[in-house]
C-alpha cells in the first residue's frame, strides 16, 4: 500500500488536476490510496465567509459564489459535455448546504469552532467528490470516501485529538477492498465520537495522509506539493538552498515545528509508530528524487542539514535578584503563561538565576505580560523580580541536524559565522539532543546571517 497526498497547490484547476490524475495513473504502487486536500484558497475562502457571516457583513455571499465558480468551471473544464450523471447537483447540493449554514451563522451572528470546523469541511468534500469522479472518468476504479466516517476525533473543535485505536480499525475496515478500487480520502476532516465534524488544524491533510498509512501499514506516505522536496534554507531568502535528500525523522520533525512549511508537524508522528517512509514530492516536477525521511538515517558529509526561521518573535525579560534559590519561580513563570494561552517558542535561564527569558510571538506578549503581572504581584512588590520587560522584532534562527551531535567546536564556528556579520544575539538554546542550536537575533539581522551561516556549513 502507498498513500500518495496532494495539497491544495496539486489541485488549483482543472490542469493541475490533470497532472495530479497522471501522477495516480503512472503510479507503479500498488494498492493505491490517494488523500486530497481542498483547492487552493478554498479553505481561506470559507474561513473569510463564515467571519463575515459572523459580522452580518454579507461578503460571505460572494464567497460562496467565487467557490461555486471554482468547482463548476473545474467541471465544465475536466468533463465538458461528458459529466457523469448526478456530479454536478451533487456539488450544487453541497453548497447549498454551505449557504444555509453561513446563513445561519449571520442570523445568530455567532461562529464557534464547532460550527467553524464544519464549514470549513466543505472545501475538501468538494474536492475529493469531483476528483473521484474525474478518475473514474479517466478509467481508474475509484471511490470517495468522507473521512468523517472514519477519522475519529475528541470534541476539541479546531484541532482535533485523534483516538488512533478507533481510527485505525475504523479506516481498515472501510479500506478493505483498496487493492481494487482506489480511495479518494478527504484530508483534514474528522468527527467526534457523536459524529460532529472536527477537523485536524489548518493544514491537516498531510497528517491524515500518515494516518491512513500507519492505519495500513502502508509501504510509503508521499506528500505531493508545489517544491522539489524540503530544502536546506528558505530560498527566497537564500536562492541558492537546494533540496535535502534525505532527512531522518528527529531532523524533519525539528526543521517543521521551526516553519520549514513542507509537511505539517504531526504528519510524522504516526508514520514514525510504524517505520514507514514519507517522501515529498513536486506535482509539477514529478521526475525530480525529492525529500525522503527515514528512520535509518545515513550519515551526511555536512554538519548542519538545514536553518529555519520563525519571524515576529518577543522576548519577555524577567529579572531580579531576588529569583535566585527561590523554588517554584519558574513554574508559576509557566504556569501564568499557560494560563494566558500562550505558546513558548523558548526558554533561556543563565546558572546564575538572575533572569529568564522567554520567547513568544509578538501578539501573544501583552497577554502575557499581564498574565505575569497579576500572578506575580507579591514577588514583584516584594522586589524579588524587579522587572519584566519585552524586546520586540525578533526572528528566531534553528540550525539542525543529526551531524551535529558530539561535534566539538560547531557552536564556536556557528556563532563566529553570525559575529563576523556584526549581527548580535540576544539568546541562544541547545537542547541536550544536539540536534537544533537555535538563537534569537533582531529581524533585520535575519538575511545576513541565515546567508552566513548557509554558506558557511552548507554552501
Ligand atoms: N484545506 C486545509 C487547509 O487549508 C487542509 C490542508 O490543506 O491540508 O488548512
Ligand atoms: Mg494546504
Amino acid at each position: 500500500m502507498t498513500v500518495k497526498k496532494f495539497g491544495g497547490s496539486s489541485l488549483a484547476d482543472a490542469d493541475k488536476i490533470r497532472q495530479t490524475f497522471e501522477i495516480i495513473r503512472d503510479s507503479s504502487s500498488s494498492p493505491l490510496s490517494v488523500v486530497l486536500s481542498a483547492m487552493k484558497g478554498v479553505t481561506n475562502l470559507l474561513v473569510e465567509a463564515a467571519e463575515c457571516a459572523e459580522k452580518g457583513d454579507r461578503k460571505y455571499r460572494d464567497n460562496i459564489e467565487e467557490i461555486q465558480k471554482k468547482h463548476l468551471t473545474c467541471l465544465d473544464e475536466l468533463f465538458a459535455d461528458n459529466k457523469p450523471e448526478g456530479l454536478e447537483d451533487a456539488i450544487k447540493e453541497l453548497l447549498l448546504d454551505l449557504s444555509e449554514i453561513l446563513h445561519g451563522v449571520e442570523l445568530v451572528r455567532e461562529c464557534s469552532l464547532k460550527s467553524m470546523d464544519l464549514i470549513m469541511s466543505f472545501g475538501e468534500r468538494l474536492n475529493c467528490m469531483q476528483v473521484a469522479e474525474y478518475l473514474k472518468f479517466k478509467g481508474l476504479s475509484a471511490r470517495y470516501i468522507d473521512s468523517r466516517d472514519i477519522v475519529k476525533t475528541d470534541s476539541t473543535h479546531g484541532k482535533g485529538n485523534v483516538n488512533f485505536e478507533r481510527t485505525y480499525r475504523e479506516v481498515k475496515r472501510a479500506l478493505h477492498d483498496s487493492d481494487k478500487v482506489i480511495p479518494v480520502i478527504c484530508g483534514f476532516i474528522a468527527s467526534d465520537e457523536d459524529g460532529r465534524t472536527t477537523t485536524l488544524g489548518r493544514n491537516g491533510s498531510d497528517y491524515t495522509a500518515s494516518i491512513i498509512g500507519a492505519a495500513l501499514d502502508a509501504e510509503q506516505v508521499e506528500i505531493w506539493t508545489d517544491v522539489d522536496g524540503v530544502l536546506t534554507a528558505d530560498p527566497r531568502i537564500v536562492p541558492n538552498a537546494f533540496v535535502i535528500p534525505q532527512l531522518s525523522i528527529q531532523e524533519a520533525m525539528e526543521l517543521s515545528f521551526f516553519g520549514a512549511e513542507v509537511i505539517h508537524p504531526y504528519t510524522l508522528v504516526p508514520t514514525t509508530d510504524k517505520d514507514i517512509p514519507v517522501y515529498i514530492k513536486n506535482t509539477l516536477n514529478p521526475s525530480a528524487e525529492g525529500t525522503v525521511i527515514t528512520k535509518n538515517y545515513t550519515k551526511k558529509e555536512r554538519f548542519i542539514t538545514g536553518i529555519a526561521s520563525i519571524d515576529d518573535l518577543s522576548l519577555i525579560n524577567i529579572e531580579g535578584g531576588g529569583m535566585m534559590g527561590m523554588p517554584g519561580i519558574a513554574s508559576r513563570i509557566f504556569s501564568s503563561l499557560a494560563e494566558a494561552g500562550v505558546n513558548i517558542i523558548m526558554i533561556t535561564q543563565a546558572s546564575s538565576e538572575h533572569s529568564i527569558s522567554i520567547l513568544c510571538r509578538t501578539e501573544e506578549t501583552s497577554a502575557a505580560v499581564d498574565k505575569l503581572n497579576e500572578n506575580l504581584e507579591e514577588v514583584i512588590q516584594r522586589r524579588k523580580i524587579q522587572k519584566i520587560d519585552v524586546v520586540d522584532n525578533l526572528v528566531i534562527i534553528a540550525v539542525i541536524g543529526e551531524n551535529m551531535i558530539g561535534q566539538v567546536g560547531l557552536t564556536g564556528k556557528l556563532f563566529s559565522a553570525v559575529g563576523e556579520e556584526q549581527v548580535n544575539i540576544l539568546a541562544i538554546a541547545q537542547g541536550s539532543s544536539e540536534r537544533n542550536i537555535s538563537f534569537v537575533i533582531e529581524q533585520k539581522n535575519k538575511e545576513k546571517a541565515l546567508r552566513a551561516v548557509h554558506k558557511k556549513f552548507i554552501g
